[in-house]
């Protein structure tokens, strides 16, 4: 028997177990921009959780709508029936997402949120009489998930290494990060024509072969990665020429993060689906959603199985509890004004950032609404092991934020003020002086 402070059984994602369990950092409670430790230490969180806390943490109203849900209603079977609240939540995704997307299917993570649009992808083309339209387009440096299609059509190594073979038939497109863009502010002048690359896809397989492109439009989880200027209206276009879906991963941009409701909104591009997750219950309770086109709909209700359109559904698929979190969320966002608050930030923010240029090994800055990073230069022969020292010592010093390789990433809840923004800038200026 496991004592109950043993770290033992617990096997942790995305973690090295050996080293946490060796010093580990524990995380108690939390209210608004800040966490607190198993130690009473206060920790300011400049990544809003895993990019999904938003709204800042333990809001009431939240809350409470939680915990009336699951004692009015803890569960109902997701398949033949449903309850008011997913039909309502449906229809407020509807209204804020752009015109055009106006079905909402429920999963409860990103990754599924993910599998669910490739797989109906797939079944839109059989559907319409173009069963081989079977081939997915990922990019390098995307993150999808981790579920087979996910890292299928994700374009990063570690994750994809040890689990192949994977789906088949899926290409990558290039990234879009050229070192000419370095210390961009918002969306960088070149690499529009990366885009291009699509075109040379059609050719090589024939588009009659194609199903979807994916993409995020700020690529979070490997380092916020902007799309240039043009790129995503490029991908449109050539999508729409040739008969493609276009779906954009709006896990982490979704919900305010980039100051509009998605970042198709900001860009001014509208995919065919868009995957969201994460802020869509404020990190509350575990939920993700495919908010589809109308045109993609149809072809599903027009379809000849008048008994069942789409065989694909989960056990929790807009759960009660889910949907009251996301209905609660969702006023929070609309009554607090958050994704404007954002817009009106992003400048402050990008001067904090753009601040901190000057400090040693700091080889580029990026930013754009409430998501920033700051690119260090890799130790020699140590790849990863500055920023992930910076990530030791800004958390010693009352300072959450994330990296991944090299590179340090933020995305602060919604809230944040001024005076949240400052500090982030003095610890982190403290943390890179100190840095080898
Ligand atoms: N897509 C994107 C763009 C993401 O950033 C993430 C999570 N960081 C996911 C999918 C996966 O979401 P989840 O971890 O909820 O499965």
């Amino acid at each position: 028997m496991n004592a109950p402070n043993d770290l033992s059984a617990f096997w942790m994602p995305f973690t090295a177990n050996r080293q946490f369990k060796a010093a580990p950092r524990m995380l108690t409670s939390a209210e608004g921009m800040f966490y607190r430790t198993d130690t009473d230490r206060e920790v300011l969180d400049a990544t809003a959780g895993l990019w999904c806390v938003n709204a800042g943490h333990c809001r009431p109203k939240i809350v409470e709508a939680v915990q009336r849900q699951v004692a009015e209603l803890d569960y109902a079977p997701a398949f033949q029936m449903g309850h008011p609240k997913a039909f309502e939540l449906a229809s407020r995704l509807a209204a804020i997402a752009p015109e055009g997307l106006d079905h909402v299917f429920y999963t409860n993570s990103g990754s599924e949120a993910v599998e669910t649009a490739l797989k109906i992808a797939l079944a839109y083309h059989k559907a319409k009489g173009q069963g081989g339209r079977t081939r997915l387009i990922g990019r390098e440096r995307g993150y999808h998930g981790v579920n087979f299609g996910g890292i299928s059509v994700g374009g990063i190594v570690n994750n994809r290494r040890v689990f192949g073979p994977l789906v088949p038939g899926v290409d990558h497109l290039p990234h879009t990060h050229l070192p000419q863009n370095a210390w961009t502010r918002g969306q960088p002048e070149h690499g529009a024509d990366l885009a291009d690359d699509l075109e040379r896809l059609v050719a090589l397989h024939g588009a009659e072969t194609i199903a979807a492109v994916i993409v995020e439009p700020v690529a979070g989880s490997t380092g916020v990665l902007l799309p240039p200027k043009g790129y995503l209206e490029r991908l449109r276009e050539i999508t729409r020429k040739h008969g493609i879906l276009l779906i954009f991963d709006e896990v982490i941009t979704g919900f305010g993060r980039v100051g509009a409701p998605f970042a198709a909104d900001r860009f001014g591009v509208t995919p065919d689906m868009i995957t969201c997750a994460k802020g869509l219950t404020n990190g509350t309770i575990p939920m993700g959603a495919v908010i589809a086109s109308s045109e993609i709909h149809d072809a599903f209700m027009n379809g000849p199985d008048h008994l069942i359109e789409l065989f694909h559904g989960y056990t929790y698929s807009g759960t009660p509890v889910a949907c009251a979190a996301g209905l609660a969320t969702l006023d929070t966002y609309r009554d607090e004004g958050l994704f404007e608050r954002t817009q009106e930030l992003e400048d402050r923010w990008a001067d904090m950032l753009h601040g901190l240029r000057d400090c040693r090994n700091v080889i580029d800055v990026r930013n754009i609404g409430l998501i920033g990073a700051i690119e260090l230069q890799p130790m020699e022969g140590q790849p990863t092991k500055r920023a992930f020292q910076a990530f030791l010592d800004a958390f010693e010093k009352g300072l959450m934020i994330r990296t991944t390789g090299d590179i340090i990433a933020m995305s602060p809840p919604l809230i944040i003020e001024q005076e949240h923004i400052d500090r982030i800038g003095e610890t982190l200026r403290g943390v890179l002086k100190a840095l080898d």
